[in-house]
């Protein structure tokens, strides 16, 4: 075929292949894809709908209404003491256009992006269509988070190449393990040293359960691109609102890179998302509540089957492991779960190679969901311990 062979090579995410291959099993609890099951809170929806009423259906500004800017600004500072000007804020299509623009803002062709792994599948494809190479950092022998002997080791393993920028997220798909602010501090006189952008996604700030969120960006302004947005904190995908908050000159060349992507997001989600951003402070609090009973619920449970986990302080996802007497790798594993027990959770193997012998059970899902998948899981181990 005659069609860009980056492209060629890339597949659908392994979330999303694994999801349509289970979705025809009757009866699947679906615990797979990373979205609330919680709606839109009711005052955002209503703002949405007043923006139709009121023809707000026309382009925006490309970075997006200044009032949305404007709001963004504040509610970023006031959640994390992030100090971003409004015009250092660009409003994209979710929280993955800001992944797109920024790293293909600052990459150049042959430039090397390092990513703790396992780690969320939307980074790698991007920095194959920059021409840039990925450099995984496999955290699973250092609990799932970031050392700085490990980045240091990294760098000196590529000293001499063009090592431009390391991609952070967290809390952290798919483990939902997060990190405090001395061991922020720690990896930041590494990535110093190095003089590497950060590209911090923190998609999942409001959902952290045992310690407050720290923002990079308030250790790190310079050379920090911080990624949000409303799709988790107000149970909003589908709107796909996110932002992309930098240093101006930075903001400057990705208003650009933007412009010819998407050229700005929709009109009507930014007028819910001002609303969400100044008067829904408290939602996704409300939200992290809810998420943090069903955690405490399944690794209850888990436990109690004997199944590992990676203690989740974060996002809506457990790690777990695949049963040592399983004899198969995580996508066998998870095929046999869906079919055998009618669950339907994650390969690891979906989050790079590193994931193998694992998998994602997202609790995006209702209790009712969660303790009935649970029973299931109960059952099929005990009827079944595999040989
Ligand atoms: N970043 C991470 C770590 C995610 O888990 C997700 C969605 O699951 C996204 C970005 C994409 O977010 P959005 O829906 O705002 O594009």
């Amino acid at each position: 075929m005659d069609t860009n062979q980056i492209i060629q090579q890339i597949q659908v995410s392994g979330i999303r292949r694994f999801d349509e291959a289970i979705s025809d099993v009757p009866n699947v609890i679906k615990l797979t894809v990373g979205e609330p099951d919680l709606p839109t809170p009711e005052h955002v929806k209503k703002a949405g709908i007043q923006a139709i009423r009121d023809d707000w259906t026309h382009y925006s500004p490309l970075m997006g209404f200044s009032a949305l800017q404007r709001a963004a600004s504040q509610y970023f500072h006031q959640k994390y003491g992030l100090n971003y000007a409004p015009s250092e804020i660009i409003a994209t299509v979710g929280a993955t256009e800001a992944v797109a623009t920024s790293l293909l803002t600052i990459l150049n062709p042959g430039d090397s992006v390092l990513l703790p792994t396992p780690a969320y599948t939307s980074y790698e494809p991007i920095v194959q269509m920059a021409h840039a190479n990925l450099i995984p950092i496999d955290t699973t022998n250092t609990g799932y988070k970031l050392t700085p002997a490990a980045l240091q080791q990294v760098i000196q393993n590529h000293a001499g190449k063009p090592l431009k920028a390391l991609i952070l997220n967290y809390p952290t798909n798919p483990t939902g393990v997060t990190y405090t602010q001395a061991k922020l501090t720690a990896l930041l006189a590494v990535i110093k040293r190095a003089n590497l952008y950060v590209i911090s996604d923190e998609i999942y700030s409001e959902l952290t359960y045992e310690q407050p969120h720290i923002a990079f960006g308030t250790l790190y302004p310079e050379k920090t691109i911080t990624i949000n947005g409303l799709s988790k904190s107000h149970a909003m995908t589908g709107w796909r609102l996110g932002f992309i908050m930098a240093p101006q000159a930075l903001i400057n060349e990705m208003k650009k890179t933007h412009q010819y992507l998407v050229t700005s997001t929709s009109s009507i989600s930014q007028a819910a998302g001002i609303e969400a951003l100044t008067h829904g402070l408290d939602d996704g609090v409300k939200m992290r509540a809810i998420y943090q009973e069903r955690r405490d619920y399944l690794v209850k449970r888990l436990s109690e089957i004997g199944i590992n986990y990676v203690y989740p302080t974060g996002a809506f996802y457990i790690f777990a492991q695949v049963p040592t007497d399983f004899d198969g790798n995580s996508w066998q594993f998870a095929t046999r779960l869906a079919q055998k027990a009618q669950i339907a959770v994650i390969p690891g193997s979906s989050f790079g190679a590193s994931g193998e012998g694992w998998f994602r059970i997202s609790y995006a899902a209702s209790q009712s969901a969660l303790r009935e998948s649970m029973n299931r899981l109960a059952l099929w181990r005990a009827q079944n311990q595999e040989k």
